[in-house]
C-alpha cells in the first residue's frame, strides 16, 4: 500500500493546474528569479547573520518566517525540516551557524496543524513494507505541539557540539492567525 503523504501537503491549491499547464514549477521558478535577478543589487555583505540568530522551523508552506518575524536578508539563518524537529543535522547546521558563523541564539517555530501530528511511526513501517527497506531516520510524529517544541529546546540545550545554549526560546505559530505563542520551557 502506498504511503499516504497527502496530510503534509495543501489540497486544492487553486492555481495548481494553471501552474502546470503553462510548464513545470521549477519553470516557474526559475522565470521569477529573472526578475528577481535583474532587480538585485549586491548587499556586500558577508556569510554572518547581522542578528546572530539562527531560526529552527518547520518547513510548512505557511510559515512565512521572514515575514512574521520581520526578517531582512541577511539577518538569520533558517534551518527548516518536516516538523522543525532538531534533528542531529540541524545539531550540524546550528553548530556550524554558531562556531564558524558566529551566531549566539537559536528560536524554535512549531506550529498548529503541523502534518506530523496526523502521521505515528507506522509511517516508518508501511514504507518498509513498500520498498523493502526501513528508514535510518525516525519520523518524530508528536500529539502534544508544546511539548515537541519542550523536546526541540531540551536537545539544543544539552547538545555538547554548540557554544552558547543560553538564548534559546520555543514557539508555536498559530496558522490562522500569524501570531506566536512561546512555549516555557519547564
Ligand atoms: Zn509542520
Amino acid at each position: 500500500m502506498p504511503v499516504n503523504v497527502g496530510a503534509m501537503s495543501t489540497s486544492a491549491h487553486p492555481s495548481a493546474d494553471a501552474i502546470r499547464t503553462a510548464g513545470t514549477v521549477t519553470d516557474r521558478l526559475v522565470e521569477a528569479n529573472e526578475r528577481y535577478a535583474s532587480d538585485f543589487t549586491d548587499p556586500g555583505m558577508d556569510a554572518r547573520p547581522v542578528l546572530g540568530v539562527a531560526v529552527v522551523a518547520c518547513m510548512d508552506a505557511r510559515l512565512d518566517l521572514h515575514a512574521a518575524l520581520g526578517l531582512e536578508l541577511g539577518d538569520c539563518h533558517t534551518i527548516r525540516n518536516a516538523g522543525g524537529v532538531v534533528t542531529d543535522d540541524v545539531i550540524r547546521s546550528l553548530t556550524i551557524s554558531q562556531r564558524a558563523l558566529g551566531t549566539r541564539s537559536v528560536m524554535l517555530v512549531h506550529h498548529t496543524g503541523c502534518g506530523l501530528e496526523s502521521l505515528t511511526e507506522d509511517f516508518r513501517h508501511e514504507l518498509e513494507d513498500e520498498v523493502g527497506q526501513r528508514p535510518a531516520w525516525a519520523v518524530e510524529a508528536f500529539r502534544d505541539v508544546d511539548q515537541d517544541v519542550r523536546q526541540s529546546m531540551q536537545r539544543v540545550r544539552t547538545s555538547p557540539f554548540l557554544l552558547h545554549s543560553d538564548d534559546v526560546r520555543g514557539f508555536v505559530f498559530d496558522v490562522t492567525s500569524g501570531l506566536l505563542r512561546e512555549i516555557d520551557p519547564a
